[in-house]
């Protein structure tokens, strides 16, 4: 079996290279290509038409797509470029897998809800996003449904992993240089690791080749959830705790609301999402996001 992954260099892209890599030959498909003996492979999501007459030769069994346009504030500044990458190119890929016959495996988000009160969003629940991002990443997904394929798009959230950008590095950065913080603390989700992320797709991937009826949306985020400002609390505790010398501690992380922080993009409030039929449908159980974090934290301390 065939494999192809875009996006191999990014969080979730560097751990799929991990958890995939016993399924199938899987081949790395980056931005600006690079296949061996395809001198005009594409992988760069911004030109759909390239991107898809490279995997039209590859011919692979299923696609891992985890490149996307994941620069929320930036976003709304360049919507054309976050729609070409998050909707045209996952939806032209769609086409070509529905084709081919073949599997596409695609990420999406909780900032496809409005964020409104504080239950736990399931796949059915209505999408309604607040900002360009999200807009860019539903029509993602309304694309590729609307495909035909047999596809997995698993709804993610406030993801970590020990390369890249995220929220529990900055706030490593950040209480290194300062001794207090002030963080928001009505913004609540589920911080999860690239590395969960990437073996659920790897187990929910090698039972749906077996099993298409399965084929569907599905939240994917650790158990449990915490404010961003929780979150940070944890990361200098956790931190401290192992050691790293840390100017801020857990008490000198005021919690404030979101509107002492206004972004260029809306955020959802509530960003919890209902992981019940993720559970039941693979016979997975999501560990608590401390876990994740607390991992994270270790990877990232020098070795002594
Ligand atoms: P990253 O930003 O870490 O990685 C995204 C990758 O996409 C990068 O390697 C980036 O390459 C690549 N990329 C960007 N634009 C293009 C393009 N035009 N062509 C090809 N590649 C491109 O994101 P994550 O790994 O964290 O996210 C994985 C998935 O999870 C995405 O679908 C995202 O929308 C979703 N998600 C992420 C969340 C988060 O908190 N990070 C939360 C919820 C969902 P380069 O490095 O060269 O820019």
């Amino acid at each position: 079996m065939k494999i192809a992954l875009l996006g191999p260099m990014g969080q979730l892209g560097w751990e799929l290279q991990r958890s995939l890599a016993t399924l199938g030959d899987l081949v790395v498909l980056g931005r600006s290509g690079g296949l061996p003996g395809d001198t005009a492979a594409c992988g760069d999501l911004s030109q759909p038409d390239a991107v898809v007459a490279t995997l039209r030769r590859l011919q692979a069994d299923v696609v891992v797509n985890a490149a996307a346009y994941t620069a929320v504030d930036r976003a709304e500044t360049e919507p054309t470029r976050a729609q070409a990458v998050n909707a045209q190119a996952p939806g032209a890929i769609a086409r070509l897998m529905a084709e081919q016959g073949s599997w596409l495996v695609h990420y999406s988000t909780d900032y496809v809800f409005d964020g409104s009160g504080s239950s736990a969003r399931t796949e059915g629940d209505p999408a309604a996003p607040l900002n360009t991002y999200g807009l860019s990443k539903l029509a993602g997904e309304q694309a590729i449904r609307a495909s035909g394929c047999r596809h997995l798009i698993l709804r993610t959230s406030w993801v970590h992993g020990s390369r890249g950008n995220n929220f529990a590095r900055t706030i490593l950065r950040l209480a290194a240089e300062r001794a207090a913080l002030t963080v928001v603390d009505d913004q609540i989700g589920a911080p999860t690791g690239a590395d969960l992320l990437a073996d659920i797709t790897a187990h929910a991937l090698r039972q749906a080749l077996g099993q298409p009826a399965v084929s569907g949306t599905y939240h994917a985020v650790a158990a449990g959830a915490v404010s961003f400002c929780g979150y940070a609390r944890h990361v200098i505790d956790q931190a401290r705790q192992g050691g790293m010398p840390l100017k801020a501690s857990p008490d000198t992380v005021q919690g404030v609301p979101s509107s002492a922080y206004p972004m260029p993009a809306a955020r959802p409030k509530n960003s919890r999402l209902d992981t019940v039929k993720l559970q039941q449908t693979f016979g997975l159980t999501m560990p608590d996001w401390r876990l994740g974090v607390d991992r994270l934290l270790a990877e990232l301390r020098p070795h002594r």
